[in-house]
């Protein structure tokens, strides 16, 4: 049976930090997806953008089209090993916020669990102001609050449109990397045996 968890968090969570440690200490091999970095393959092939930080402002109707060839693609990867997509629940476009899985979407990749990486928002400000590299849009805590409820809520719906629980880790300053890692690794070590 396909095993695939897809893991969400807002820019500056930490969520690729937890998901590269979780990713040396689960005893399941997971073939490890950032669906940006596909979407962003598709999208150059297409012509459509030069720089990942572009796609967020396409068209929804296009960022639907490549969320969907790169949910097939997923897919077929799942039937030979376990999957973990690094992504995002909801994306913050210029116009209004975009749902990383419509439900098209999400009933193609069936994920068997959705993860949510959350943190306190003055968490979540000072990570970003460190990261320097992105074309981020600056937010207040107060949005980033808000982003991080629209995020369990569009979890919700995913959940409805397929078998996913939902896991909500917390990443927290002082000790919390360490207690979030091992959070995550429970979930993917159910993937263990799910291949043979
Ligand atoms: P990241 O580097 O993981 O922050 O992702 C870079 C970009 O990929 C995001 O800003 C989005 O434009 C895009 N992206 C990632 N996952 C999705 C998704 N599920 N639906 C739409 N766009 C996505
Ligand atoms: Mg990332």
């Amino acid at each position: 049976m396909p095993f695939v968890v897809m893991i969400t968090g807002i820019p500056g969570v930490g969520k690729s930090t937890i998901t590269r440690l979780a990713l040396k200490k689960t005893r399941a091999k997971f073939r490890l997806v950032n669906f940006g970095d596909l979407m962003f393959e598709e999208a150059v092939k297409a012509g459509l953008v030069k720089h990942r930080d572009e796609m967020r402002k396409l068209d929804h109707k296009i960022q639907k089209e490549l969320q969907m060839k790169v949910a097939k693609r997923v897919v077929e990867m799942a039937k030979t090993e376990p999957i973990l997509i690094d992504t995002h629940a909801t994306i913050r476009t210029p116009v209004g916020y975009l749902l990383g899985f419509p439900r098209e979407v999400i009933e193609i990749i069936n994920p068997n669990f959705i993860v949510i990486i959350e943190a306190a928002p003055s968490e979540i400000l000072g990570r970003r102001l460190r990261d320097l590299k992105r074309d981020r849009d600056v937010e207040t805590e107060e949005q980033i609050e808000r982003h991080q409820d629209l995020n369990r809520a569009a979890a919700v719906s995913y959940a409805m449109h397929s078998n996913a629980l939902i896991k909500i880790i917390e990443n927290h300053e002082d000790k919390g990397l360490e207690e979030a890692v091992h959070e995550l690794v429970k979930v993917l070590d159910l993937a263990v045996g799910e291949y043979d």
